[in-house]
C-alpha cells in the first residue's frame, strides 16, 4: 500500500521516512518503538522523592501572570483525590485553553516540602490510569517523534492486512496474541502485561523466521553434493605419529568429525572452535592432508601475512616428507613470483595453497580445489565468507575461530554450520599468571622481565601506539624501544614490529623472533592474531585499559604455548572491569560471556558486524529463551509436512539468500 494514502504524509515526508527505512504502509505499521518509557504515578502520602507524577482533575480556571516580557506563569488548583495542589507552569500560557475545570490531567513536576505547591515541567491530558507506557521511536532529523507517532496512528486507522508467519500450531501452543492486536499493543501499550505478550509474539516471529532461514541454508549447503572421496585413515595416522606431541582428545575428535564430513556425500560446512593456543592449526593441517590424499587441492586463508607465513612453514615442516607440495600466496608477492605460483596452482603442481585474501582474487584459478579453510574466521566477517565460494566451485568448507562464542551468539551467527570444539588445552600446560600493575611499578615489571630473559625465554611488549602522539598520552612502540634498550640492550636484543613497516621488514623481524635472535619484541596489536612462538613466556601490555577484552585475551594467548610457566602483565593506571576479568580467568568461554555482559550483543568480542544479522526486536542475549524455543520449533517445522504446504513461508525463505 502506498504511504501517500496515510493522512499527513507528503512528498517531503516520504523522502525523510525513506531514511528510516519506511517505504510502505506496512513498514510504517511495523516500525516499532525501540523502547518504552514506563511512567509510574507517585503516591503522595508516601513520597520518596520530590519529583512526582500525579493524576488529578483541574479545579480552578488557570490564572496567568506576566512577570516580564519573556516570562509568564500559569497556575491552577489540581485535585488529586487526596490533596489539592497548586500547580505552576512557566511560559506555558498557551495551555490555558485546554485546562478547563474538570479536565483530567497528569502532572510531571517537583513538589515542595509541605506537599502543596508543584512546579510542573509537563502536563499531559490523559485518562487516569495507574501506569502509562510511552513508546519511544527512533527518528531522524525533520521528523518529530510526535509526527511519526501520528502517522503510525493514521496508518493503523486504515484497514490493513498483516501476514502472520508463525504456524498455527505454535500460535496455539504458546497462546500467542493475534498479530494485528499485538501491533496495536506495541504502538499503544495498554498495560505492561499486554505489552510483554505483544513483544513476545513479535520477537518469536522474528527469531522463528531467522531460524527457518538457517534450516534452509543448512539444508541447501548439505544438499549440494559434496566431493566423493575415499581417504585411507592409516595414512593420516602416520603423519600424526611424526608429531612431537600427542593429539588431545578434542583435537582427535575434531579430526574424526572432519574425516567423516570429507568422506561422506554431503558437503562439509563446519566451524572449528577452540580457544587461543588450543591447537587448531594441526587439525587444519591434517584436514588438508586428508584432502590431499583424496587428490584435491586445499587452501588455508589467514587474516595476516605473518600468520600465513607461519602456517606455511608449519604445514611444510609436517607434510613435506609426505610428498605434499605447498605454496604461499600473499598480496606482497612480486608480479613474476605471483605469476609462477598461479601457474603452479592452475597446473596442479601444488597441493596446499596458504595465504591471505590474495587467495581469492579474480585471477587465481584452482585446479580441483576440494577444501577451503579460513583461520580466525571472525576477523573476516560474514560477507567474506560468501566471497570464497563464488568461484563456481563447491569445495568443502572449514572455518576456524579462536573466539569462543557464547552459545547464544553461536546459534545465530553460525546457526547454519556444524561445530567442532576444542575445549581442553594440550596437557601439561600451566595456567598463565596474570598480574595487574600501575605504571609506577614498572621497576618490578622490568625485574620480572629480566628473570625470564635470564632463563633464555622471550618476551612480547605491547603498546597502543606506534609513535608519540600529542593527542593521547599513551605509551608508544618507538619510545618503548628506547626504554627497553636502555634497560636490557647491553645483553639482549630488542626488536620492533608494527603495521607501518613493510611486509618484508615485518617478516624479517618475525623470523628473527621465531629463531630466538630477538629477545624482546615490541609491537602493537598486529601481533594479536595467531602468532605462535612457544619460547615466549611473558606478555607485557602497556596502557592495557585501552584494549578490548577480546584483544587482551588474544594477546595473552601468545604466551603459555608450552609447558613453561608464562606470565601476562597488564600495565594500567586505570582499573577497569575488563582488566579485572582477565586477572580472574583464562577461560575464553567465560571471558566471552563477560564481554557479552559488559558490551551487550551489539559489538561482541571483536566480531565484525558486516553482513551480520541484526534483529529488529529480539536481543539474542535478553531473549535467549525465546530464541531457544524458536530454534527448536523451526527445526521441527522445517521437517514437517505442514511446511511443505506453507508456500508463503517458503517464498519468504527464498528471498535474499545472501549467505551463500
Ligand atoms: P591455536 O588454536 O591458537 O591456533 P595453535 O594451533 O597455534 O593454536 O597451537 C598452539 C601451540 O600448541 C603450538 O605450538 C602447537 O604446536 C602446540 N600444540 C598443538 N597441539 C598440541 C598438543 N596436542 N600437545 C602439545 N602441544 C600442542
Ligand atoms: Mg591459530
Amino acid at each position: 500500500m502506498n504511504l501517500k494514502e496515510v493522512k499527513g504524509i507528503g512528498d517531503k515526508s516520504l523522502h525523510l521516512l525513506k531514511k528510516l527505512g519506511i517505504e510502505s504502509e506496512e513498514s510504517l505499521i511495523e516500525y516499532y518503538p525501540y523502547r518504552y518509557h514506563f511512567i509510574k504515578r507517585s503516591d503522595l502520602e508516601n513520597l520518596v522523592d520530590d519529583k512526582i507524577i500525579v493524576d488529578g482533575v483541574v479545579e480552578t480556571i488557570p490564572k496567568i501572570f506576566y512577570i516580564h516580557k519573556t516570562l509568564n506563569k500559569l497556575s491552577f488548583s489540581l485535585n488529586t483525590g487526596t490533596r489539592i495542589l497548586t500547580v505552576t507552569l512557566f511560559n506555558r500560557a498557551y495551555l490555558k485553553q485546554n485546562l478547563n475545570i474538570g479536565s483530567k490531567v497528569t502532572i510531571f513536576g517537583k513538589i515542595d516540602k509541605n506537599l502543596r505547591n508543584v512546579v510542573a515541567s509537563e502536563v499531559r491530558f490523559s485518562s487516569l490510569l495507574k501506569e502509562t507506557i510511552e513508546p519511544i521511536y527512533h527518528t531522524t532529523n525533520g521528523i518529530t517523534v510526535t509526527k511519526l507517532a501520528q502517522w503510525i496512528d493514521q496508518a493503523l486507522k486504515n484497514d490493513f492486512y498483516v501476514m502472520d508467519y508463525i504456524p498455527k500450531e505454535y500460535v496455539e501452543k504458546y497462546h500467542f496474541m493475534n498479530k494485528k492486536e499485538s501491533i496495536f499493543e506495541m504502538h499503544h501499550p495498554t498495560s505492561a502485561q499486554q505489552l510483554k505478550k505483544a513483544l513476545m509474539r513479535a520477537k518469536y516471529e522474528e527469531l522463528f523466521l531467522f531460524m527457518m532461514k538457517m534450516c534452509e541454508l543448512k539444508e541447501n549447503k548439505s544438499n549440494k553434493k559434496g566431493l566423493q572421496r575415499t581417504i585411507p585413515f592409516k595414512e593420516v595416522e602416520k603423519v600424526i605419529e611424526t608429531l612431537p606431541f600427542l593429539l588431545t582428545s578434542d583435537q582427535r575428535k575434531s579430526v574424526e568429525e572432519i574425516y567423516t564430513d570429507l568422506t561422506s556425500q554431503k558437503r562439509m560446512n563446519r566451524l572449528l572452535q577452540g580457544d587461543v593456543g588450543s591447537g587448531k592449526t594441526i587439525v587444519a593441517i591434517l584436514s588438508m592432508y586428508m584432502n590431499y590424499l583424496s587428490g584435491y587441492q586445499s587452501t588455508l586463508m589467514a587474516p595476516t601475512e605473518i600468520l600465513a607465513q607461519q602456517h606455511y612453514e608449519n604445514a611444510n615442516k609436517i607434510l613435506f616428507s609426505f610428498g605434499v607440495r605447498t605454496a604461499l600466496l600473499t598480496g606482497k608477492l612480486k608480479t613474476k613470483e605471483r605469476r609462477e605460483i598461479l601457474a603452479k596452482i592452475a597446473n596442479k603442481e601444488v597441493d596446499l595453497i596458504i595465504g591471505t585474501h590474495a587467495l581469492f582474487t579474480e585471477d587465481v584459478i584452482y585446479n580441483n580445489l576440494g577444501l577451503v579453510i579460513t583461520d580466525e574466521q571472525h576477523r573476516f566477517g560474514v560477507n567474506q565468507r560468501g566471497n570464497l565460494k563464488n568461484k563456481g566451485i563447491t569445495p568443502d568448507v572449514l572455518y576456524m575461530s579462536a573466539t569462543p562464542i557464547p552459545r547464544t551468539y553461536a546459534l545465530t551467527l553460525y546457526g547454519d554450520m556444524d561445530i567442532s570444539s576444542i575445549k581442553a588445552s594440550p596437557n601439561g600446560r600451566k595456567e598463565i599468571i596474570t598480574l595487574l600493575r600501575k605504571e609506577e611499578d614498572v621497576k618490578e615489571v622490568l625485574t620480572r622481565m629480566l628473570e625470564e630473559l635470564k632463563k633464555k625465554h622471550q618476551i612480547y611488549v605491547i603498546a597502543p601506539l606506534i609513535e608519540e602522539s600529542d593527542k593521547m598520552d599513551l605509551e608508544n612502540v618507538e619510545e618503548l624501544e628506547q626504554k627497553m634498550n636502555r634497560a636490557f640492550g647491553k645483553y639482549y636484543k630488542v626488536g620492533v614490529l608494527h603495521g607501518k613497516m613493510k611486509g618484508i621488514e615485518k617478516e624479517k623481524v618475525m623470523f628473527d623472533f621465531q629463531e630466538g635472535n630477538i629477545d624482546i619484541l615490541i609491537s602493537t596489536t598486529v601481533i594479536e592474531v595467531g602468532i605462535n612462538v612457544v619460547n615466549a613466556t611473558m606478555m607485557v601490555i602497556f596502557d592495557s585499559y585501552r584494549f578490548g577484552l577480546s584483544a587482551l585475551h588474544q594477546l595473552r594467548g601468545r604466551v603459555g604455548r608450552s609447558e613453561l610457566q608464562s606470565y601476562c602483565i597488564l600495565i594500567s593506571n586505570y582499573e577497569t572491569e575488563r582488566l579485572d576479568v582477565l586477572t580472574k580467568t583464562t577461560d575464553g568461554f567465560k571471558i566471552s560471556e563477560e564481554d557479552f555482559r559488559l558490551r551487550g550483543s551489539g559489538d561482541l568480542f571483536g566480531i565484525k558486524q558486516s553482513g551480520m544479522h541484526a534483529f529488529k526486536l529480539a536481543d539474542v542475549k535478553a531473549d535467549f529463551d525465546i530464541l531457544k524455543h524458536a530454534k527448536m520449533d523451526a527445526e521441527a517445522y522445517y521437517k514437517s509436512d505442514a511446511f511443505q504446504e506453507n508456500f508463503i513461508l517458503k517464498e519468504i525463505l527464498k528471498k535474499n539468500e545472501d549467505l551463500d
